[in-house]
């Protein structure tokens, strides 16, 4: 990740010695669902946010989208008299932090794109990509509930299921970049088909998209979210198998998970 290696350099001289109050970077959590971004101070704290719906196909349509969102979230910034000194981008998937390329992500239609050289050449600022729960998992350790610990799991269910694992205290990227991608461990051997092309995938049965689209296909009603199907498990059957299915697949990843 030489961008954001060269980004904390630069925060963290600036910081100390000459540092001007009018500098911000860009955030943007890259989603199936949704694109997050938002302008923070070099202390952190927030200038302004924004967010758009992602489209569906992901894809180029997808990068069109997150470019313009860094680009409106730096017009923004400056409109307001700040200065954007770089920005970073986290994504679900494999991610190459150093090359700044996503190399795979199912739920985003994205293969071998390099990520920091695209919204480098829109922006002109220096761009880091990430993984999004191994920033979860930093900012968790910084400020949330992992503070002071060295050893600790991070699991997020969203539109898909990911987590990270921090071992004395350093959050494992894998050899090749798949750590902690636990959505794509096989629950259910010959099971239902995922998007990554396998079969009985645990976010094809436990992350909240895979609970609304089994839902739906069992013949449930078609724009129930994953929220409101565990909103009926008490009063409708279709509702407590689908959430049982997604239960007993989390319970056997999570206690597979803790002994590895
Ligand atoms: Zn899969």
């Amino acid at each position: 990740m030489r961008g954001a290696r060269s980004l904390a350099r630069r925060r963290r001289v600036r910081t100390r010695a000459t540092v001007s109050s009018r500098e911000v970077v860009l955030g943007v959590d890259v989603g199936g669902t949704t694109i997050k971004g938002g302008v923070v101070g070099i202390d952190g704290s927030p200038v302004t946010t924004g967010s758009l719906a992602s489209p569906d196909a992901g894809g180029s349509a997808l990068l069109a989208s997150v470019r313009g969102l860094v680009v409106d979230l730096e017009a923004d910034a400056r409109a307001q008299g700040h200065t954007p000194i770089g920005a970073g981008v986290i994504v679900p998937g494999i991610v190459d932090e150093r090359g700044g390329r996503v190399l795979y992500a199912a739920n985003l239609a994205w293969e071998d794109l390099d990520l920091a050289t695209e919204l480098e050449s829109s922006t002109g600022l220096p761009v880091a990509v990430g993984h999004d729960v191994r920033g979860a998992s930093l900012a968790e350790r910084r400020v949330g509930g992992a503070r002071g610990l060295s050893d600790f799991v991070l699991v997020t269910l969203g539109t898909g299921i990911s987590c990270a694992i921090t071992t004395d205290g350093t959050t494992r990227v894998g050899a090749s970049g798949a750590a902690g991608e636990i959505g794509h461990t096989t629950v259910y051997p010959g099971g239902e088909t995922c998007s990554c092309g396998k079969r009985g995938c645990l976010e094809v049965y436990a992350s909240a998209g895979g609970i609304a689209r089994r839902y739906h296909a069992a013949g449930g009603e078609p724009n129930a979210s994953a929220a409101t199907i565990g909103e009926r498990v008490d009063t409708e059957e279709l509702a407590a198998r689908i959430w049982q299915d997604a239960t007993d697949a989390l319970a056997l990843a999570l206690a597979t998970l803790v002994l590895l």
